[in-house]
């Protein structure tokens, strides 16, 4: 690893001047949070920034809040504070036990929501879980505020729709609905996840009738995929939806289009998706 290069930290005071600031310094710069990713990249001489920008001195990004049925959490709240947090504990349980599953202690007890999604590392569990649960970035930049979508803020590998001068403040989260139903599980045996898969469910008070139906698989490509064709094998009766998942979960793989990589090879995540999606099924159906 080579020594780091010298750099100079900047504490903004808000959000205003961090763009100010990110605005000013241009390429040259770059917003910090906890470090993981982009201090070991500087060690590597992989990236290199005369400037960061540090984004937990912003007052207002560490804060997890529940405003009506939105769970709002702050870009520079770490995993572990997601993770232990009795409100997303109660309000969004699935997100919480997801957090449990992050990295190790040391990188969710320093790197933050934000960091992972605007690193747009491809293995990101909260990126396929958010995209599950239709949530949104909300986004600063010198041009004012703006609220998108996940899968519009990560558009590939390493890959944003951020500009230079943007940043992402936080993110709202709908809260399950009584009559849905979620889970995420994933299969790791590295260091990042071979696989994520995020399901939601809506079922009628029976539990015999799937309403509506979003998966999502995530690690196995560049970025979460999603499938129309699979949402909607998904829908219909309990017991017809069960005989139906091989066709869900071969409609997801070919969106997903698995690549070859350290965690696996393409075929391999092919099976996986189709093991996955029955164990989030039956999960996320556990206790109808
Ligand atoms: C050993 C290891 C194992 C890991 N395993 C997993 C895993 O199992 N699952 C998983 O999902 N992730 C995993 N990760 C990734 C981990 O979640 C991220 O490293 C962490 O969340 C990044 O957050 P950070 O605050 O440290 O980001 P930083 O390193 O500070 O920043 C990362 C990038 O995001 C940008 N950025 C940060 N905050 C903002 C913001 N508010 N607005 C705009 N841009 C911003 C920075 O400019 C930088 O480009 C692992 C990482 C490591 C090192």
């Amino acid at each position: 690893m080579m020594p780091l290069r010298r750099f100079t930290i900047h504490q903004p005071k808000d959000t205003a001047e961090a763009s100010e600031m990110l605005a000013q310094f241009g390429e040259k710069a770059r917003l910090y949070a906890g470090g993981t990713e982009l201090l070991l990249a500087m060690k590597h001489d992989l990236l290199r920034y005369e400037h960061l920008v540090d984004v937990k001195t912003v007052p207002g990004l560490d804060r997890i809040e529940a405003k009506d049925s939105v769970l709002l959490i702050g870009s520079a709240v770490t995993h572990r504070v997601i993770e232990r947090s009795a409100l997303v504990k109660e309000k969004l349980p699935v997100l919480s036990e997801m957090e449990t599953k992050v990295a190790n202690i040391r990188v969710r007890a320093t790197g933050t929501l934000g960091g992972n999604l605007c690193f747009a590392e491809p293995h990101s569990d909260p990126a396929t879980l958010l995209l599950a649960l239709d949530a949104k970035a909300q986004i600063h930049g010198k041009s004012g505020q703006k609220t998108v979508a996940i899968d519009k803020l990560i558009t590939g590998a390493y890959e944003t729709s951020l500009s230079t001068d943007e940043i992402l403040t936080a993110v709202e989260i709908p809260v399950l609905s009584k009559s849905q139903r979620a889970a995420y599980v994933k299969f790791q045996t590295h260091e990042r996840p071979t696989l994520g898969l995020a399901l939601v469910l809506d079922i009628d008070d029976a539990g015999h009738q799937i309403r509506k139906a979003r998966a999502v698989v995530g690690s196995v490509s560049a970025i979460p995929s999603r499938s129309d064709k699979t949402d909607a094998a998904l829908v219909g009766r309990r017991s017809q939806v069960e005989r139906q998942l091989n066709d869900a979960a071969a409609a997801l793989a070919d969106t997903a289009d698995p690549v070859d990589d350290l965690q696996g090879s393409a075929d391999y995540k092919r099976h996986l998706i189709g093991v996955f999606l029955k164990r989030a099924f039956v999960k996320a159906l556990a206790h109808t």
